[in-house]
C-alpha cells in the first residue's frame, strides 16, 4: 500500500485537518500522480457537510486535481513518468453500458465511481486531492497541455467541464444570447466558454460589486438580480440561462428572464428540490435541463481546447492550513473566483 498525506473531515462538523491513509499499489492499469494543485469546489463543501446525502468519513475532498506521473503500471500506454496529467470528479466507471461506451461516463448506468466520497469496485472508500498522490485507473486520467499554466488548470477539471459541457450540449453559440447565473468558479468559466463559444453573455449576479469583474471576463451585460428594474428590463431577453447557483433561489423569477422555447441549463446543486410554478414553463415553451460534469473524452477536448484558446482558470493559491478560512470565504462570494490549494503546503 503507498503511505499517503492528506486533509480529512472526520465527521460532518468538524473542520479539515491532516490526515494519513493508504491508497492501493500501482496495477497494471493504473497511474500514480504526485499531486501538485487542487481546486477547491463548492461541492467539496457541500460534501463534507452533508448537504446532499450521508457522507463517507474520514472524507478527503478535492476533484480538481493536476500533477505529475511518478510512476505507471506494465500496460499503461498513454503516460509515463514525469507527464503532467490530471484527474477530475470520476476514477472509474463501468466501462461497457452505453453511456460508458458513448464516452459519458459521468452517466454510468452502474454509477460511475467518484473521486472521493464513494466506494470503489471492490467496496474501498475513495479519496480526493486535498493529499499528497493518488492511483487512478489510466482511462479515468488526463494529459494537460504544456502551454497551460498548471495551478489555473486545475479548476477546469470541475468548473472548466461542467460548464463546457451543456454549452456544447445546448449548442450554445453565436447568435445566442446566454445568461451566467452566479458568477463563482463555475459561473466565471461559464462567461469565459460562452464568449469563446461566440454568444451574447450576460452575468445574473447578486453582488453588484461583480460588475467590472464579470466584464473584465468578457461578459457584455450583467445584471444585478437583487434590483427589481434590472431584472424587469430583463424579462423574456435570455435563450440560455446557465444556472450555476449553489443555495435556494427563485426559479419562476429566472425562468421569466428566459424567452419562447428558452432552456434554463441547471449545473448548480442546491440541497433543497426547486419550486416550480408550472405556468412559468407552459406559458412559452420553457425548458429546464440539467447536467454533470462531462465524460473523459469531452473533459480531455474541453482541455485542448482551452490550451488552444488560451483559458484557464481565475484563481486565489492558498495554503492547506487555510482551507477552512477559504471556505468561509467561498460562501460569501468573497474569492475571484476559485480557490486552489499549492500542495506543497502540505
Ligand atoms: P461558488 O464558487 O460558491 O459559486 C456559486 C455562486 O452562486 C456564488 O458566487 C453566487 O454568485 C451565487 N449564489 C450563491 N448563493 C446564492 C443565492 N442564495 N441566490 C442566488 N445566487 C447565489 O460555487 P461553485 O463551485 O461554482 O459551484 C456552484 C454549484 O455547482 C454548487 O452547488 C456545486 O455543488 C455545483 N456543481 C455541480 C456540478 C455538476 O456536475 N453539475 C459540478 C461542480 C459543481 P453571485 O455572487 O454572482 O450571485
Ligand atoms: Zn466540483
Amino acid at each position: 500500500m503507498i503511505k499517503t498525506k492528506g486533509y480529512a473531515a472526520q465527521t460532518p462538523t468538524t473542520d479539515l485537518a491532516p490526515w494519513n491513509f493508504e491508497r492501493r499499489e500501482v496495477g497494471p492499469h493504473d497511474v500514480q500522480l504526485k499531486i501538485l494543485f487542487c481546486g477547491v469546489c463548492h461541492s467539496d463543501l457541500h460534501q463534507i457537510k452533508n448537504d446532499w446525502f450521508d457522507g463517507i468519513f474520514p472524507m478527503v475532498p478535492g476533484h480538481e486535481i493536476v500533477g505529475k506521473v511518478v510512476k505507471v503500471g506494465g500496460h499503461v500506454k498513454k503516460f509515463k513518468v514525469d507527464d503532467l496529467a490530471a484527474v477530475g470528479c470520476m476514477v472509474d466507471s463501468c466501462q461497457v453500458c452505453v453511456n460508458c461506451k458513448a464516452g459519458l461516463e459521468q452517466y454510468c448506468l452502474e454509477g460511475n465511481t467518484q473521486t472521493y466520497n464513494s466506494e470503489d469496485r471492490s467496496g474501498v472508500p475513495t479519496y480526493g486531492g486535498y493529499s499528497d498522490t493518488i492511483v487512478v485507473r489510466e482511462e479515468f486520467v488526463l494529459r494537460v497541455p504544456s502551454s497551460l499554466p498548471l495551478a489555473a488548470t486545475a479548476p477546469l477539471l470541475c468548473a472548466g467541464i461542467t460548464t463546457y459541457s451543456p454549452l456544447r450540449h445546448w449548442k450554445v453559440g453565436k447568435g445566442h444570447k446566454l445568461a451566467v447565473l452566479g458568477l463563482g468558479g463555475l459561473g466565471h468559466m461559464g462567461v469565459k466558454f460562452g464568449v469563446a463559444f461566440g454568444a451574447e453573455v450576460t452575468v445574473l449576479s447578486t453582488s453588484p460589486s461583480k460588475e467590472k469583474p464579470a466584464k473584465a471576463l468578457g461578459a457584455h451585460h450583467f445584471v444585478v438580480t437583487t434590483d427589481k428594474a434590472q431584472v424587469k428590463a430583463a424579462r423574456g431577453s435570455f435563450d440560455f440561462i446557465l444556472d450555476t447557483v449553489s443555495a435556494e433561489h427563485d426559479m419562476d423569477l429566472y425562468l421569466s428572464l428566459l424567452k419562447t422555447d428558452g432552456t434554463i441549463m441547471c449545473v448548480g446543486a442546491p440541497p433543497d428540490p426547486y419550486s416550480i410554478r408550472p405556468f412559468s414553463l407552459i406559458g412559452a415553451r420553457k425548458s429546464i435541463g440539467g447536467s454533470g460534469i462531462g465524460g473523459i473524452p469531452e473533459t480531455q477536448q474541453m482541455l485542448d481546447f482551452c490550451a488552444k484558446h488560451n483559458i484557464v482558470s481565475d484563481i486565489e493559491i492558498i495554503g492547506i492550513k487555510d482551507i477552512t478560512k477559504a471556505y468561509e470565504r467561498m460562501l460569501k462570494g468573497d474569492v475571484r473566483y476559485r480557490f486552489v490549494i499549492d500542495m506543497a503546503t502540505l
